[in-house]
This record gives structure tokens, sequence and C-alpha cells, in this order.
């Protein structure tokens, strides 16, 4: 459907849960995540009935995020059951992949076309450090059986933050030249507890400055159409590479005016932009004797209605709630 300043809204981000099994310093607020009781989260029933409500809007394309949503458990089957959905057209899951690999098979089965992954170092102590915990193996072995798949799009993804791992830029697009893979490179947006000492340092590293850097490494070619997908990025490839760099810039050069797309919370909101504090509550309601399946579609059109023409910068965010 169309929104009030005429943007195809066709898209949900759908975060299946806020539990996870990694601590991102850039995601997570404090040092631990807050976690809502699990009678708080949407059941996967109910995601299921607001994926259908949002199909008879012309929603078309889910994202499956989290958290980490292969830590819940029915995720591939609620997955399977939405890609049966009639006019579903593209799902996708981002995922940290420390436990994907066991789960790609069922995934190309179910349906997905897209798995993004988040990888933001390729230095084992740093990655421990960064995801507070995290095993760069175990996400490798991920990423290599998500590759080892030729029904995937597979992007991977570093949030880049300055001093933290600006230093690996080169690296990391490395993976692009021999790998049918995107690396997409994402600007930090500062939110919550960072460190007052990082936040003082500048820590957001701008597109432009990230593209002069890999500019001064490899030969790049820019403007290039880069993968399927309809996503925020813009693409770069390092001249003779197979794979694409993408880089995504909700701070410097924010994308809201191709924005087509809404997020629904684990804990059963609808957001309308990531960076607006306006919220829908949803859970609760269709908990009451007064829900109804045409009034939750109702409930959707108008947050659709509502989304800003460009977003203000929520600071009370919580991605883990909210999916990123
Ligand atoms: N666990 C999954 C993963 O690792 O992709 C899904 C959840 S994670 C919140 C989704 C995305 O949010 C990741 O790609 C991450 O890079 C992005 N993200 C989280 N915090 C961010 C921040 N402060 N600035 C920019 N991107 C952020």
């Amino acid at each position: 459907m169309k929104d009030s300043f005429g943007r195809h809204v066709h898209s949900m981000r759908i975060s299946v849960t806020d539990r996870c099994n990694m601590r991102c310093d850039y995601c997570v607020s404090g040092d631990k995540l807050q976690l809502r009781p699990s009678r708080e989260l949407l059941s996967l029933e109910e995601i299921e009935t607001i994926v259908r409500a949002a199909g008879t809007l012309g929603f078309d394309t889910f994202r499956f995020t989290g958290g980490e949503p292969l830590v819940r458990q029915g995720v591939p089957e609620l997955i399977e059951k939405i890609g049966r959905q009639p006019g579903v057209r593209r799902l996708s899951l981002s995922t940290n992949g420390s436990l994907l690999a066991p789960y790609v098979d069922r995934l190309a089965d179910a349906g997905v076309k897209a798995l993004n992954i988040s990888l933001d170092s390729l230095l084992p102590d740093r990655f421990r450090k960064i995801t507070r915990g995290g095993d760069l193996a175990c996400v490798l072995s991920g990423v290599n059986a998500a590759l080892g798949h030729d029904r995937f799009t597979v992007k991977l993804n570093a949030v880049i933050v300055r001093g933290i791992n600006d230093d690996e830029l080169g690296e990391l697009a490395s993976l692009t030249i021999h790998q049918p893979l995107t690396m997409r490179f994402i600007e930090y947006m500062p939110h919550g507890s960072w460190r007052a000492s990082a936040q003082a340092d500048n820590p957001t590293v701008s597109t432009d400055e990230m593209l002069d850097a890999l500019s001064q490494r490899f030969e790049i070619e820019r403007n290039v159409s880069g993968p399927v997908g309809e996503g925020p990025a813009r693409y770069v490839q390092i001249k003779g590479a197979v794979g694409y760099i993408g880089l995504i810039s909700p701070v410097f050069q924010p994308f809201c005016e191709r924005c087509n797309r809404i997020r629904l919370t684990s804990d059963g909101y609808i957001k309308s932009c990531l960076l607006q504090d306006d919220r829908f509550a949803l859970r609760d309601w269709m908990r009451s004797p007064a829900y109804t399946f045409d009034e939750l579609v109702k409930r959707i059109r108008d947050a659709v209605l509502l989304k800003p023409r460009e977003h203000s910068y929520a600071r009370n965010i919580d991605m883990s709630t909210v999916g990123g």
C-alpha cells in the first residue's frame, strides 16, 4: 500500500524474539539484554496472523530478525508457514550466523531467499570482544554453509565503529573478491549507553569516509547495480571482484524517501519508522475480546499511514527488541 507520502510500503521486518546468544556492544545498551518475560513476546501464531493481515494490504516481503531469530524454537516452521501464505514474494533472515549451519537446508526449503549475517570482525579476539562472547569460527561456518547453497543471496553486515573495527574495512571488503557475497558496511547509530568516551571520539564513520578508505586500497567501481533486493544500501565493487560492497548510511545519508518497510517488535508493537519513538500496540489488544482480524488490518494500515516523511533521532531505541 502507499503511505501518505506516496511510498510503496510492502516490507515488514519482524523481530521474532528479544533473546540473543550474543551481546554486541553497538546493539545492546548496558551489559545485559533487557529481556521481557516470554508471555510479553508475541506467540508464533500471533506473528503469523499479523503477517496474514499485512498480506491483505499488499505486504509481500518479510524479514525475520531478533534478537537472534534462530534461538527461538519453531522459527523455521513459522517461516515455512508464512512462505505458504498467498502473495508472499520474498522471505529473508537476519542472523548472527552462529546457529545457522544446521538450518540452511530447512531455510532454503522454507523459501528463504536472502540471508544477512552479522560479521563485524575477522579477528577472533576482537570478534569475541565486540559480541561479548561470540565465537568467530561458528559464525564463519554459518557463512560457509550459506554460501554452499546456491539458493541464497548472502550479505554480511558489519557495523563500523571508529577505533573498534574501522581498521578492518579492507580485510572485510576483500571477502568479496573471490566469493559471491555482498559485504555491507553500516554506519553506527549511536544510542543507549554507548560509552561516553567513545561518543566523544565521534564513533560513527560515514560511508563516504569508508569509501575513501577503500579507494586507497582497491580500485573501486562506483554506482554498480548490486545484488537483487530492495534494501537501503548503495553498491560499489572492487574492480574484477565476484561480489559487491554495500554502504548503508542511516546517519549521514538517510534513505527515508526510499523506505518501504515497517517493523514488528518482538513484544508486539508496530513501528512505522526505526528511529521514531511512536509505536502501535497490538499484543494486549489481540489477546482481548475486542480483537477482530478486520480491525487488525485497519491498525496496520493506520500505522503505515502515520509513517513519518523522515526519521527524527529516537534515543531510547532498543535494537534487540526492534530487530535493527
Ligand atoms: N541477531 C541478528 C543479527 O546479528 O543480524 C539480528 C538482529 S540485529 C539487531 C540486526 C541488525 O541490526 C544487524 O545487522 C546489526 O548490524 C544492526 N544494528 C544493531 N545495532 C546497530 C547500531 N547501533 N547501528 C547500526 N546498526 C545496528
